[in-house]
């Protein structure tokens, strides 16, 4: 079997990094190929039109092939990963309870905010409050984390900053917080899972969610549409004039925010 150097999660950003970058990369051939008279109808042109068409295919063809064999791949290796991850935790829980680790827990996460009242959502739609004790959906029984749980249920954050920060990069909408995290707790992927969560702080971005160019001023809800037609209230970050034209039942100041969902609000 086929092994990689870097961690698949790493691979799986640098890919999507790249994607990002396919338009632009595809727009610089094509503009070589113009410069190099691909597309004149000149006896002799240094690059024949020909090798453009090949290499459009490819780049239509080809390129994204690659891609997704690169996803499959890097599925493939996260799954190995998480299953001799989840080995590990499950000798830790069952040969020896009380030798788990004892190093603090804490990270960094994503969060929308979501509801007509000020609530913090995860990215798999559970909310919570900015000091709670995590919840089974699948079994009453259990006292997250439990390592096998189907439901995967507990509080998870990653180790480091730059995970948070890539899937902030990746969801529209949401937010960058620092939580600390408490009780019975493991190493779990990027990060940890444990039983109680502390939202220590929520980091505002600099600009404003729809402009993306004014620095931000106020939070403000509006309805959010969603797959089948539902709707829920969602809260953004936006500048003084983003903000403008929201009715004041409809706008929180930043301090207004942070009394709501009783979290230090700071800013990049
Ligand atoms: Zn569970
Ligand atoms: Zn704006």
């Amino acid at each position: 079997m086929f092994t990689f150097l870097v961690k698949p999660s790493e691979l799986k950003q640098r890919l999507i990094k790249v994607i990002r970058f396919y338009p632009v990369i595809a727009l610089v051939v094509l503009g070589l190929a113009y410069l190099l008279g691909a597309f004149t109808k000149q006896a002799h042109p240094i690059i024949s039109q020909d090798a453009v068409i090949t290499m459009l295919y490819i780049f239509i063809a080809i390129g994204p092939l690659f891609v997704i064999v690169g996803f499959i791949l890097i599925g493939l290796a996260s799954d190995r990963e998480r299953n001799r991850a989840s080995l590990a935790t499950g000798r830790l829980a069952y040969e020896d309870p009380f030798s788990l680790p004892s190093e603090q827990m804490g990270g960094y996460k994503v969060v929308s905010i979501t509801g007509a009242k000020p609530t913090l959502t995860g990215l798999t739609g559970d909310i919570y409050k900015a000091d709670d004790t995590a919840r089974c959906t699948n079994n009453p029984d259990h006292v997250p984390p439990v390592a096998e749980c189907e439901c995967e249920c507990g509080f998870y954050a990653f180790k480091n900053i730059k995970d948070a920060k890539f899937e902030l990069s990746i969801t529209p909408g949401v937010f960058l917080i620092e939580v600390d995290l408490f009780g019975v707790g493991f190493e779990y992927g990027e990060g940890y899972r444990a039983e109680a969560q502390v939202v220590r702080k929520l980091i505002t971005p600099s600009r404003c969610m729809r402009c993306k160019t004014l620095p931000v001023k106020n939070f403000v809800k509006r309805y959010h549409l969603g797959y089948f037609d539902e709707t829920w209230w969602q809260w953004q970050i936006r500048c003084a004039l983003c903000s403008s034209t929201f009715k004041d039942q409809d706008r929180l100041t930043v301090s207004e925010m942070s009394r709501e969902l009783h979290i230090l609000i700071k800013g990049r």
